[in-house]
């Protein structure tokens, strides 16, 4: 008999390599550099992974959903390897059990279509239920985000709220009890106001299933996460709990995306400040550490060895500043209870 997995998902050196044009040329740049990331089997977890745009997040999450193919490395779904799942059959068990949620609820759905066609497809297109016995799953998908078909049935999108639309859209991925939700910025179209409602839905989802849940928006992630994975052009620099990361990060890139969501110091000199826009690809080819040019902290060895992962209380740090086991509390920043949401 074969044994259980001992992880829902396994990421093992996922890379991903994209071209970025130079002039004539093109250059083959890792999108997604040397990724690793585990979700255990045994309990559910939502799991945040940050970072500016660019950084490589939403890369990761296509690969999470077999959407986009590896450049190399592996990716163990409760133990199988997503790049060998073959056959009809088996692609559909790992589409049941991965279901996406996307960012926009105005573009997913099509004004002209009332919106219980989409839950009826879906239930017809993984073969959840025949079409007679159709509204229960539907029934239970709706009533976990808090609404009943009764609500929906004969509604078409524009009759219904930013805030209704992106439960449906979650409701539409409830379908087929899948074990893991990847939640591509789920909140970011919407409003301040409905924004926590939405976070709120999937601390309750969590009774079931595992979330990974992608975002710029670390107040949300602070509320919303176990754990949570801050990525810098391609890579994870900082990954633990989330209490610890985004609490008393000790990656300066992590501090510094904390210090941007902080009201700016008016004291503090423009000069001082760093920026987090993202810079351009050639970071990615860059030797040694990709902040070397917008950190606060940088030595020379950062221009020229790449930093290790390493483990610096209770989480792991790309970073040379614990290469020796430097005291974390000389690199912490300030407490992240005063973010506003
Ligand atoms: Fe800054 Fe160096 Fe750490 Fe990179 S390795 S974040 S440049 S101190």
């Amino acid at each position: 008999m074969q044994a259980a997995p001992d992880a829902l998902l396994r990421i093992e050196n996922l890379s991903r390599a994209f071209s970025s044009r130079r002039g004539l040329s093109s250059l083959k740049l890792l999108a997604v550099d040397r990724a690793n990331l585990t979700l255990p089997a045994d309990q559910h977890e939502i799991v945040t992974i940050a970072g500016e745009s660019g950084s490589g997040k939403t890369t990761l999450a296509r690969m999470i959903l077999g959407l986009v193919e590896p450049s190399a490395g592996r990716l163990l779904f409760k133990g199988r390897d997503v790049g060998r799942i073959e056959g009809r059959k088996q692609r559909g068990w790992f589409r049941r059990q991965v279901q996406p949620v996307f960012q926009d609820p105005f573009a997913t759905f099509n004004p002209l279509r009332r919106i219980e066609s989409y839950l009826y497809e879906t239930v017809g297109n993984y073969g959840v239920a025949p079409r007679r016995a159709a509204d229960e799953p539907i029934e239970r998908a709706l009533g976990a985000v808090g609404l009943s078909l009764r609500e929906v049935k004969g509604r078409y999108p524009s009759e219904l709220s930013g805030g209704q639309l992106q439960r449906i859209s979650i409701a539409r991925a409830l379908i087929t009890d899948p074990s893991l939700l990847i939640a591509d910025e789920p909140v970011s179209m919407l409003d301040a106001s409905l924004r926590m409602s939405i976070v709120n839905l999937f601390r309750e989802l969590k009774a079931r299933q595992s979330v990974v849940y992608i975002t710029h928006d670390l107040a949300t992630a602070y509320y919303a996460s176990d754990r949570v994975a801050i990525m810098l052009r391609g890579w994870i620099v900082e990954l633990g709990p989330v209490q610890k990361v985004l609490g008393e990060p000790l990656h300066p890139y992590t501090q510094l995306l904390k210090t941007s969501v902080l009201e700016p110091d008016p004291r503090q000199k423009s000069s001082d400040r760093v920026s987090l826009a993202a810079s351009d690809d050639t970071t990615f080819l860059r030797v040694g550490c990709r902040f070397a040019d917008r950190c606060p902290r940088v030595m020379d060895i950062c221009r020229g060895v790449e930093p290790a992962d390493i483990d610096v209380d209770g989480r792991m740090v790309k970073c040379h500043l614990y290469t020796d086991g430097m005291a974390a509390e000389q690199a912490t920043a300030p407490a992240l209870a005063s973010i506003p949401t």
